[in-house]
């Protein structure tokens, strides 16, 4: 099967599909990279065709299948053609209109964030590989737009108080929060309303905080939404207890739908100034009811980070956890480079979303 990976034109995206490493491993697929696709994330031209691939200057003539980071512009899906395959993060839940257009030109295409959160399928989970980074980035961002040290210090000059750090859902993103404001040295307190996350939260070296409010997982291990008065509930439990905290990570949300609002306005307004609030679902809308999405601003003296697609900010490593999750995914439809696409496989079925006879998602 010969595979293209074409340059991200999405603004400000910096990743690539398939850097060399994932490129040497894919035994059985001929690959074709465009010219300068991965260099935005470190990887050259020369890297690519080290590890065996062909440097092209349109990585949509002559493939069989195109791997891709963002969803494809209207340009770029009329490149496509009838039967061919796409893997990219394809927003299904959230964009019927680019589902419209691959279905209408007959295009296989598989959506990273259908793929079924199952053991099975760990190898290809993206969500969960480029939540990593995200969540990573979110308490540096944290740690760096405060005003006070993370760790606690004894110095000469006497002692400085750890800072107090609280993270708003502990899926992939805010599990990796924690871990990593732990590691600088902050006091962290996790909040979830899956129960089950209690013991993680906890395994972590943080506490889990007690809002009083707890929803159901739902078959695919993701949080319900929340009732109109369970979130008001939730809103105003939080408003007593966030002024103990100096900056606060939000990463809640629940798929398909636009992200809970977690912390209005009134609530920023008790914060002490200073205080950051880093807002991972910005780009769903936001967990605080004044971030403004791709922006940093201050309200009441608080500096509220809401900027958009943070993995694309660690560009090095969320590509190569992302070609990883696509080598897998790409061995999976056709191992050895043959396609063999079986609709009776969960993972097959569960992530394509459209085929040439349609939208199937
Ligand atoms: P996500 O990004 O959809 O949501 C992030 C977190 O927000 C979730 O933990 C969710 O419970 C929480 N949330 C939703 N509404 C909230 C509210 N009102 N207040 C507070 N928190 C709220 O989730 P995700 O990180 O992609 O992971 C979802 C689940 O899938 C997790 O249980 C994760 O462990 C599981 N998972 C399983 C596998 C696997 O088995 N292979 C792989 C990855 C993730």
């Amino acid at each position: 099967m010969r595979v293209g990976v074409p340059k991200e034109i999405t603004p400000g995206e910096r990743r690539v599909a398939l850097i060399p490493e994932a490129v040497g491993k894919l035994t059985g697929f001929e690959i074709v990279v465009q010219r300068g696709a991965g260099e935005a994330a470190g990887f050259r031209d020369g890297d690519y065709e080290q590890a065996g691939a062909t440097i092209v200057d349109d990585a949509y003539a002559g493939v069989e299948a195109v791997v891709k980071v963002q969803k494809p512009s209207a340009g770029e899906i009329g490149k496509l053609r009838q039967g061919e395959l796409l893997i990219a993060f394809l927003q299904p839940l959230t964009d019927p209109e680019t589902i419209g257009m691959l279905a209408a030109r007959g295009v296989v295409a598989f959506a990273m964030e259908s793929i079924p959160r199952t053991t099975r399928a760990q190898p290809m989970d993206a969500l969960s590989s480029q939540a990593t980074v995200g969540g990573y980035k979110a308490a540096l961002y944290a740690a760096d737009r405060l005003p006070r040290f993370f760790p606690m210090l004894m110095t000469a000059a006497g002692t400085v108080a750890p800072a107090k750090v609280l993270v708003l859902g502990a899926g992939v993103a805010g599990l990796q929060a924690i871990a990593t404001a732990r590691r600088l040295g902050a006091i962290v307190a996790g909040f979830d309303v899956r129960p089950a996350v209690r013991e993680q939260v906890q395994s972590l070296g943080a506490t889990f905080l007690d809002l009083g409010v707890a929803g159901e997982e739902t078959e695919g291990g993701y949080a319900r939404e929340l009732t109109p008065e369970e979130q008001t509930r939730q809103q105003e439990a939080l408003e007593q207890r966030i002024p103990d905290y100096d900056a606060v990570i939000t990463t809640a949300a629940v798929p398909g739908r636009p992200a809970p609002t977690l912390i209005p306005a009134s609530a920023v307004a008790k914060m002490k100034p200073g205080s950051v609030i880093v807002d991972l679902a910005a780009e769903s809308g936001g967990n605080c009811e004044l971030t403004r999405p791709g922006e940093e601003i201050v309200a009441s003296g608080v500096t509220i980070v809401g900027l958009t697609n943070l993995p694309s900010t660690m560009p090095y490593h969320a590509s190569q956890l992302y070609a990883r999750n696509v080598s897998a995914l790409l061995g999976h439809l056709a191992p050895g480079g043959e396609l063999a696409l079986d609709w009776e496989d969960e993972i097959t079925a569960g992530a394509c979303v459209t085929h040439a006879a349609g939208v199937t998602a």
